[in-house]
């Protein structure tokens, strides 16, 4: 149980992989739970829509402050994946990447601090990934949205920026994660399985499910002094 109070939590990317598994995990814990993503169809709670719309995120903040009042918990988990060498990255694709991972994440923070500012104990959870801490091959774009986001987080955790409001912001950074996304690039072949092993000191890739206790912890009241920090959560792969 994260907490004995229930908390109002809005969680992008939530149709699938790690999104979906941390909104479940709330859920789970008996949170209210707003999910947004360009895959789902508009109900109760879900909300269909584009991180990088500034629209998307204007309706998508009157809603939830007209039905809950106040926001706990932002997680700015929507992300993609692209790879290319340095030299068949377009600029069409970094703008893409960047978009939707970087942009999604500030127009994410700057849209709910409003809604977050009457929350209790509010905290805000950007999804960033190993690639801002190490280089990986084919990865500019994506490494470089990355590396913003992690940067973005420490900025908005100063006291100036939303430490005045009582606002933590916090990063994970996940190694490779057994997801939709994951399974696009690289399929499910043994040889590209026992490859990703070998690049983990734990032997196996994350789940879902273990990012998203990462995510419980960060958001809970056991991490009430964290802010400004980026954990990975990798399975030791960022140290090898
Ligand atoms: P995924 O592709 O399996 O799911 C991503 C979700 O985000 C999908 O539901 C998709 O519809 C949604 N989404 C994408 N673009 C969107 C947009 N513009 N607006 C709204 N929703 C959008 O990805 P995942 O593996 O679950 O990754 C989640 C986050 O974790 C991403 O930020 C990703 O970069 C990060 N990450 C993943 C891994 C990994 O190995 N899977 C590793 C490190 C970091």
């Amino acid at each position: 149980m994260l907490e004995a109070t229930p908390r109002t939590a809005l969680v992008t990317g939530a149709a699938v992989g790690i999104g979906h598994a941390i909104a479940e995990r709330f859920e789970r814990d008996g949170w209210t739970v707003y999910r947004f993503d360009r895959t789902l169809e508009d109900s109760a709670r879900a909300v269909r829509g584009d991180v990088r719309s500034e629209a998307d995120w204007k309706r998508l903040a009157d809603r939830i402050g007209s039905e809950a009042g106040q926001l706990d918990v932002l997680v700015n988990n929507a992300g993609i994946l692209r790879e290319a060498p340095l030299e068949d990255t377009s600029l069409a694709v970094w703008d893409e990447v960047i978009g939707v991972n970087l942009t999604g994440a500030f127009l994410g923070c700057r849209s709910m601090r409003a809604l977050l500012k009457r929350g209790d104990s509010p905290c805000i959870l950007n999804v960033a990934s190993i690639d801002a801490l190490r280089g990986s091959l084919r990865h500019s774009a994506y490494a470089a949205s990355k590396g913003g986001v992690d940067s973005l987080t420490r900025a908005l955790a100063l006291a100036l920026e939303l430490a005045n409001d009582g606002i933590r912001v916090n990063a994970i950074c996940p190694g490779t994660v057994d997801t939709p996304m994951f399974r696009s690039i690289h399929g499910n072949t043994a040889d590209r399985a026992q490859e990703r092993l070998a690049l983990h000191p734990l032997k196996r890739i994350s789940t879902a499910e273990d990012q998203a206790a990462a995510a419980a912890f960060l958001c809970s009241g056991e991490a009430a002094f964290i802010t400004g920090a980026s954990l990975s959560v990798d399975g030791g792969r960022a140290i090898r």
